[in-house]
């Protein structure tokens, strides 16, 4: 009988099949099952080198018992309800200890509910997040792991030996029981929607604002990479920018239309910031800006009705005018991940995960989508004071806000002016310019409130009065 896999992965779509190919790469022998059977030998005649170490299964039967005991098995497919239908599957073929992991982009929710459902069947369940696309599958993602640390002990060398690492730590750790993974996972990708919506506003003010082609526009981008904006995401918007359509020769993202698809984390993470009466105004704009960009045959409509804005650009192009759109970018960066953060906060305290930030940011670092020079900053703020309340008024931060937000308040006012959209970039100036506001307006909302629905207020001068003198309307 041919030897056994030391673990398994059903699920050969982008993700499972490059993950495969990693896990084999780095010397594990694998196990791979697909719902559709035809996939698994196909599978194994493409991995070339590697197929030895991959054992293709037609079955499920055959899959399960192709692996040594007590079996780790990651579930890498469409996240929802075919999660729990293949747990389903496999639940009468295994046995005590096996590890079920589902390493696809599951609501929390549901993985706190897969928790429970398996809790007293004797199998482990572990919910783990795994960024980087189809690239970082297969050379190295980040990877987010809930689930009990026992657990975690189990299979965290093989974790590591596919992580992705940044100067040789791999990018890979326990967060926390439960749906914790996932909950990490899913405000990555939030905080992904907007460092990407951030770009795309700095993009629409160079090109609608200034008039600059795409090429240009790239090749700023491809400047902005070599400085404090390095990072993954500004790297592959200088190369889209500077890319061609085959068909046309002109721009590719020229030829592409304006309309953003979204699978749901950067809407779960914007709701649940919601849940939990954290703001996080940059995640939420993102969110709505992509819905707001799928109806295109509204917009196309309303701008027959109102016209294209015919307002000039008010800024003059030039160095100075690029140093503000840099900075601009990069407070409104910080404010984004100062919200992402601050909403993890809160989650760890309401769901006793005692999520660590340092290593959160840590592991972001290489191997995900929003990896940055950035995060490093990050994780030394975190590692300072791992309990402080906001991101923004960490020492090394709070320069930094300093720093640029001036940048940010002239290309949001220009914008404005212009009549260029720029949700998330004014979003996020607007929670600076509310966070550091000492005395708010909130006064006449308690007084609103009490005036309609006596909800009552707490004075200023700490006097037991709650209720305002609001007469026959009151
Ligand atoms: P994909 O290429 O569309 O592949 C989907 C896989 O799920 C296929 O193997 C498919 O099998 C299987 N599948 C779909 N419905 C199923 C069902 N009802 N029962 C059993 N298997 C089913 O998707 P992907 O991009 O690899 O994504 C997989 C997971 O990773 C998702 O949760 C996704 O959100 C997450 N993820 C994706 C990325 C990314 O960049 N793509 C990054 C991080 C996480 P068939 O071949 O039979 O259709």
């Amino acid at each position: 009988m041919a030897e056994l896999a030391e673990i398994g992965l059903i699920g050969l779509g982008v993700m499972g099949s490059n993950l495969a190919l990693n896990i084999a790469e780095k010397g594990s022998r694998i196990a791979v099952f697909n719902r559709t059977p035809s996939r698994s030998a196909e599978f194994v005649a493409e991995a070339g080198a590697l197929a030895p170490a991959i054992i293709g299964c037609d079955t499920i039967e055959a899959f399960v018992a192709a692996i040594r005991p007590p079996r780790p098995i990651i579930i890498m497919i469409k996240a929802g309800e075919a999660v729990d239908q293949q747990i389903d599957a496999l639940k009468p073929l295994l046995s005590g200890g096996d590890i079920i992991i589902d390493a696809g982009n599951a609501n929390f929710r549901d993985t706190i509910a897969r928790f429970d459902r398996l809790k007293d069947t004797g199998l482990t369940f572990i919910g783990m997040g795994v960024s980087g696309g189809e690239e970082g599958a297969r050379h190295g993602p980040s990877i987010m792991v809930g689930g009990t640390q026992q657990s975690y002990a189990r299979v965290e060398k093989v974790l590591n030996s596919i992580a992705a690492r940044y100067e040789g730590d791999p990018c890979c750790a326990w967060l926390g029981e439960g749906g914790a993974g996932h909950f990490v996972k899913t405000i990555h990708n939030g905080i992904e929607y907007a460092d990407m919506q951030m770009i795309a506003e700095i993009y629409g003010v160079l090109r609608d604002g200034l008039g600059k082609s795409s090429r240009d526009i790239g090749a700023i981008f491809g400047r902005w990479n070599r400085g404090r904006l390095n990072s993954y995401l500004i790297e592959i918007t200088e190369k889209v920018l500077a890319t061609a359509d085959p068909e046309t020769g002109k721009p590719m993202v020229d030829m592409i239309v304006d309309r953003a698809g979204q699978k749901g984390t950067g809407k779960w993470s914007a709701i649940e910031a919601q849940q939990m009466g954290v703001p996080a105004t940059a995640i939420e704009a993102a969110v709505a800006a992509r819905s707001l960009s799928s109806m295109k045959a509204e917009r196309e409509a309303a701008e027959a009705l109102f016209g294209t804005p015919a307002y000039a650009f008010p800024l003059k192009d030039g160095a100075p005018l690029m140093n503000d759109l840099e900075l601009a970018l990069f407070a409104a960066k910080i404010g984004a991940y100062a919200q992402g953060f601050a909403v993890m906060a809160e989650a760890s305290r309401e769901f006793g995960w005692s999520l660590p930030m340092p290593t959160i940011a840590r592991i972001w670092r290489a191997g995900c989508i929003i990896r940055s020079q950035f995060l490093d900053e990050i994780t030394k703020a975190f590692t300072d004071k791992p309990d402080v309340a906001n991101l923004i008024v960490t020492p090394a931060f709070s320069a930094m806000v300093a720093e640029s937000l001036p940048s940010l308040r002239r290309i949001v006012s220009a914008a404005v002016t212009a009549g260029i959209p720029v949700p998330a970039l004014s979003s996020a100036l607007s929670y600076f310019d509310a966070y550091r506001q000492a005395r708010g307006t909130a006064n006449l909302i308690q007084a609103q409130r009490d005036f309609f629905g006596a909800h009552g207020f707490d004075r200023t001068d700490g006097l037991p009065l709650h209720h305002g003198p609001w007469g026959a309307g009151g």
